[in-house]
């Protein structure tokens, strides 16, 4: 779905809080060492407890602008980045896509999932996403490819998959993680067979929160990715 989950109230200390956080099966939800709130959309597989256990704390908030540049930054309440960090991380991502101009191929490799991120990554080519209106277009071949978008939570019989992909790709290469399963591994996390997310394998450049992530979503990040969205760090200023 394109909505997420927002905290209302970053302080809040109360019982409906403290149950929700519980109740959370992938601890999205947490108190930072400063006793805030924290919610990491990373992790959350929008399941809706939180909201309905304590709506004074979370809501939902309706919306596909939820891509970020960086892990933290997809984290509500986190404010380890300066809008200024987050500025330069843009500017040097905006620097390596100039090149592309207005015809990019995007290769899309899933590294182990339930195939709903699939489903919604094959949906951007319907006429109701349209992805080819916007010279975005999907390669087979990674060498003719400029963004590689990858789902699935990182299966370690697909790291190899993964890298050679990678490898084969010319420069310059972006890299959009694509769902929760992708940025942390979901609602598996770690184990024996998963890395819990490609962050530990491939560098990320953009990170599209979503479980799955919704087409609007995954264009937003891919529109982020390729600098042709407006900053918005700069129009509040
Ligand atoms: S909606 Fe997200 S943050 Fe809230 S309980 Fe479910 S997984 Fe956790």
């Amino acid at each position: 779905m394109a909505g997420t989950i927002d905290i209302t109230s970053a302080e809040a200390d109360d019982r409906d809080t403290d149950r929700a956080i519980d109740a959370c099966p992938t601890e999205a939800i947490y108190r930072g060492v400063d006793g805030n709130l924290r919610l990491d959309r990373g992790r959350c597989i929008l399941c809706g407890r939180c909201p309905l256990i304590a709506p004074h704390t979370f809501t939902w908030r309706y919306g596909s602008d939820v891509a970020g540049f960086t892990r933290r930054s997809i984290v509500v309440g986190e404010h380890v980045e300066t809008e200024e960090t987050l500025r330069e991380v843009r500017a040097d991502l905006a620097a390596r896509v100039r090149r592309l101009r207005r015809s990019v191929h995007l290769r899309h490799i899933d590294t182990g999932s339930d195939g709903s991120d699939e489903w919604e990554v094959q949906a951007l080519t319907n006429p109701v996403y349209d992805l080819h209106r916007l010279g975005l277009f999907f390669t087979a071949s990674p060498r003719h490819a400029d963004i590689l978008l990858v789902t699935g939570l990182g299966a370690h019989g697909m790291t190899a998959a993964l890298r050679a992909t990678f490898d084969a790709m010319p420069d310059p290469i972006v890299v959009i993680a694509t769902g929760v399963d992708a940025i942390s591994g979901g609602i598996v996390g770690t184990g024996y067979a998963v890395s819990g997310g490609i962050g530990g394998l491939l560098d990320v450049d953009v990170w599209v929160p979503g479980s799955p992530a919704s087409p609007f979503a995954i264009l937003h990040g891919i529109l982020l990715a390729l600098d042709r969205l407006p900053d918005r760090t700069e129009t509040r200023r």
